[in-house]
């Protein structure tokens, strides 16, 4: 990959999130550095306060596994998705910028918060989530369990068109239950991180 380092060696990389696609840090590599990163597929910079290598994690333990490497179109600036192993940043953060650290899963994520607007408004004429929600848990439970097994169903024949409608009705009762039981998908997502290995 053609690089072109600045008059000190050096190039910027993005640090990104390869899930979330959050931009976590900005470091420099000189071609030392980038050279490390692709060899141990953990991201090492050049500090430039230190004069030295350093490998992002080598003393916290949060380190940001290489996941790919992208130059720009100028190819004077690199784009690193990475696992980030823990919090990126020193402060203790997901992200080197101070901005809510919830997690975005994009679309799901703003469907989470339309899921708390309408529950928070109670607006039970109106909305179908707060008229569900002011039944109970057990009920928005209960809409789970019918949207699972109509899920079920529709994957045993060939209709694909209703198994994606199903499949889309049952994500939908189903965050509104893990919402109703106070998690969120964040919560899910490090279940599951913390299973892996
Ligand atoms: P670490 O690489 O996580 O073991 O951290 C080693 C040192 O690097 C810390 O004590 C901080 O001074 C610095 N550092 C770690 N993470 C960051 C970061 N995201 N941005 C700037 N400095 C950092
Ligand atoms: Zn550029
Ligand atoms: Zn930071
Ligand atoms: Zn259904």
């Amino acid at each position: 990959m053609e690089i072109k380092y600045d008059s000190n060696g050096l190039v910027p990389a993005i640090i990104q999130d390869a899930t979330t696609k959050k931009v976590l840090m900005l470091g420099y590599m000189n071609e030392e550095a980038y050279q490390k990163t692709l060899d141990t597929k953990q991201v090492t910079f050049f500090s430039r306060s230190k004069q030295r290598l350093w490998t992002k994690g080598e003393e916290s333990g949060n380190f940001l596994n290489l996941v790919d490497i992208k130059n720009d179109c100028d190819n004077d600036s690199l784009l690193i998705q990475v696992n980030p192993v823990g919090p990126t940043c020193h402060t203790g953060t997901d992200t080197c910028w101070k901005e809510n650290n919830n997690a975005s899963y994009g679309f799901f994520s703003t469907l989470e918060g339309v899921i708390a607007e309408r529950v928070a408004n109670k607006d039970t004429n109106k909305s179908y989530v707060a008229s569900l929600f002011s039944k109970g848990i057990n009920k928005v439970a209960q809409k789970v369990g019918e949207e699972a097994v109509e899920t079920v169903i529709e994957a045993m024949d060939n209709n694909d068109e209703l198994f994606l409608y199903e499949s889309a009705d049952l994500l939908f009762h189903y965050l509104m239950l893990l919402q109703a039981k106070g998690f969120t998908l964040k919560d899910i997502e490090e279940e599951l991180k913390g299973r892996q290995k």
